[in-house]
Parts: C-alpha cells; sequence; structure tokens
C-alpha cells in the first residue's frame, strides 16, 4: 500500500498544480484575451495529462495513472468545444509513447471517460452535484479498469487486487480537484458581484456616479466630447399615481431604454441620481451630437411604458454642454443641468444646449 501512496501523491500534486495554473488565469481573466485563454487552459490541461503519463502508478506488475481525472473534470466544466482538442493532444501524445498498453489505455482510460463526461455535462455552466460527480467517476472507473478482465491474463485476479486501491484514487483526486473548483468559482461570482455593485446603480444597472467619473479622467480624446444631463418629466406624477415601487419598475425600463438608444462605442451612460441620467459622448461633429440627443429624446417619447397594464407616455428633458476639459467634469455638469432647466421652463421633453 505505501509503495503506491508515493506515485499516487505524485499524479494529485500534477493535478493540483494544474489547478493553480488554471485558477491564475481565471481570476485575472479580464485581462487575459478570450482566445488566449482558452488556449492556456488547453496547453494546461493537455500537459497535466502527458506528465501523468510519466508517473504511473505501479501495482503487482499492472501500471495505472489518473490521467482521466484531469480529462472529466475539464470536459465537466466546458464541454466538447475544449475537451475534444485537449484528448486529441493528449491521446497522440500517448500513441507517440507505443507500448502494448498505449491503445487500451487511450480507448478506455481517456476516450470513453471524456465521452461518459459529456453526458453529465450542463450547458447553463452549472457544476454537477458530489453525487453526479462520484456515478460519474465510478462510471469512468469501471469503463477504463473493467477490459482488464479481458486485455489481460489472468484479468480477473489483476482487478481484485487493484479495484480498491483504483476506485479510492480516481475518487479522492476527482473530489478534491471538484472542491478547489467549487470554491474558485464561488470566489469568482462573488468578485463579479462586489465589482458591480462598486460600479453599478443598484437598481438601473447603469454606472454609478463614481465609475462615471474615474472613466471621466482618464479620458483623452482629439474629438468633441459632451455631457449630456437627462431628467424624465414630471415623474413625481408616477410615484404619486402608481407609488414608489412602480415609479422605479418606470425607471428601470427607462434606463433600458436610453441604454438602447445611446451609441454603444464613445459613450458612457450613468444613473446621476433619482431619475436623472448622465451620458457622456465623444462625436466627430456637432451635427452627429444633435441627431444622437434628439434620438435620445424622441425615442423615450416614442416609446410605450407600462404599469399594471396602464400605457404611459414618458418623456425627457435633456441640457447638453461641452466637456473642455476631462479634470472639469462638474463644471461640464453644471452646464449642462443650467441647459437642462431652461429645457423644463421651456415646456418639457425638448433639448437646450449650453454652447
Ligand atoms: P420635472 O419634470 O420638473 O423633473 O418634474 P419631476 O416630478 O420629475 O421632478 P422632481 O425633481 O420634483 O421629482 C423627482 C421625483 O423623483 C421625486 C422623487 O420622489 C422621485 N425619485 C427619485 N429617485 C427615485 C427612485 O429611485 N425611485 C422612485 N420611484 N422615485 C424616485
Ligand atoms: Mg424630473
Ligand atoms: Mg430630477
Amino acid at each position: 500500500m505505501i509503495t503506491i501512496l508515493q506515485p499516487t501523491l505524485s499524479n494529485i500534486a500534477i493535478i493540483l498544480f494544474m489547478y493553480l495554473c488554471i485558477s491564475i488565469l481565471v481570476t485575472n481573466r479580464k485581462s487575459i484575451n478570450k482566445y488566449l485563454f482558452s488556449v492556456s487552459v488547453l496547453v494546461l490541461t493537455s500537459a497535466c495529462v502527458i506528465f501523468l503519463f510519466y508517473l504511473p502508478i505501479r501495482y503487482e506488475g499492472y501500471q495505472f495513472d489518473l490521467r482521466l481525472v484531469p480529462l472529466v473534470i475539464f470536459t465537466l466544466l466546458l464541454g466538447w468545444k475544449h475537451a475534444i482538442p485537449a484528448l486529441v493532444i493528449a491521446v497522440s501524445w500517448r500513441l507517440g509513447m507505443g507500448g502494448v498498453g498505449a491503445m487500451p489505455g487511450v480507448v478506455f482510460g481517456m476516450i470513453l471517460p471524456v465521452l461518459l463526461a459529456l453526458l453529465f455535462y450542463k450547458r447553463e455552466k452549472a457544476m454537477p452535484g458530489p453525487i453526479s460527480l462520484f456515478l460519474l467517476m465510478t462510471a469512468c472507473w469501471l469503463a477504463s479498469d473493467l477490459p482488464i478482465l479481458f486485455l489481460v491474463p489472468n484479468g480477473a485476479e489483476v482487478f481484485g487486487e487493484i479495484y480498491f486501491v483504483r476506485i479510492l484514487a480516481l475518487q479522492v483526486s476527482a473530489f478534491i480537484l471538484y472542491f478547489f473548483i467549487y470554491q474558485l468559482d464561488r470566489e469568482v461570482v462573488l468578485k463579479r458581484k462586489l465589482q458591480f455593485y462598486a460600479e453599478r446603480d443598484p437598481l438601473t444597472g447603469l454606472y454609478n456616479m463614481r465609475y462615471f467619473e474615474n472613466r471621466i479622467k482618464k479620458v483623452s480624446s482629439s474629438r468633441l466630447t459632451y455631457i449630456v444631463m437627462i431628467d424624465i418629466d414630471l415623474f413625481k406624477k408616477i410615484n404619486d399615481t402608481f407609488g414608489h415601487l412602480h415609479g422605479d419598475s418606470v425607471l428601470i425600463n427607462v434606463a433600458a431604454t436610453l441604454s438602447k438608444l445611446v451609441p454603444p462605442h464613445y459613450s458612457l451612460l450613468g444613473r446621476y441620481g433619482g431619475e436623472e441620467f448622465i451620458l457622456f459622448l465623444e462625436v466627430d461633429s456637432r451635427e452627429r451630437l444633435m441627431n444622437i440627443v434628439s434620438g435620445i429624446r424622441s425615442g423615450i417619447e416614442n416609446t410605450p411604458f407600462y404599469v399594471v397594464d396602464q400605457k404611459l407616455e414618458v418623456t425627457v428633458s435633456i441640457g447638453v454642454s461641452e466637456l473642455t476639459d476631462p479634470s472639469k467634469l462638474y463644471h461640464a455638469i453644471e452646464k449642462a443641468d443650467n441647459s437642462l432647466y431652461a429645457s423644463k421652463e421651456n415646456g418639457r421633453n425638448q433639448i437646450s444646449y449650453a454652447m
């Protein structure tokens, strides 16, 4: 038993080393190119499997390794698009190494377990539960080790000698890897949530002013830049008529409509506060600016908003000012706000420019 403990632990160490490298990639995912990320995960998984070929666990003249563990877990998490290339690389390497055990090792120890894992793969990216994992690993163990009965002389004897160690090593290493990945997944979800609440307004999902300010400070543009303040007209009436909660749902829908009306590039939309929104625009000409802003005004006017099946006509008043210096954001906001006030004074549902 002791003699197989050491190589089993080295197998697990290789698998955990792969996990460690992948976890570094996952935590820095935002700063890594999408394709580079996929290729790196693929290379790490294939390299891990290949390393395991060179660290066989020898028991009573028979040798095995934990190659199917990284392949199966990797397949469970990422599906066939990632699993098949990793399988192709590892299989080619193993066949290149040669030896009598190469072909059965490839078919029963790699291809079959990956196919089984694909049956357990869930598209919604949810991790399988521990019972599913246990069942899958048991099925993989049967797929990889039952053929010993037929392929090895006195197979039944060999199988009887190693079955306990085999299933234990496979289950334990799969569960260790699963546990670490589960923890990593939770950390990533938590980090994403924290980032969302640090940057966004929780009601509308638009950027909050802290994030907006920081982004504007970093703007360096040779084009024309503007600040646009957008305020919903007579919003108090909506609150008074339908209640604050329905008012909130109108705010959420107006924010979503605004997001569709602003250009996807060279713009930044945030919630300034209450029912007032702030938009940064970078454009080539004043004509373009006027087109965008008038599209926002008429877009909101022509979008039906519903509160408890009742159609509401919502309009916005808009004030625009030029942002001549990104470090003077609040100066531009003040000017845009004054124009917004003029739009309100002149009867609402209109645009005023402070330029
Ligand atoms: P005006 O056309 O002059 O802008 O009229 P108004 O009623 O929109 O303006 P006013 O500033 O008087 O009222 C804004 C209202 O928006 C007051 C406040 O209760 C409401 N409000 C601010 N924040 C929220 C929010 O998060 N949810 C809801 N439901 N209402 C909000
Ligand atoms: Mg208002
Ligand atoms: Mg207001």
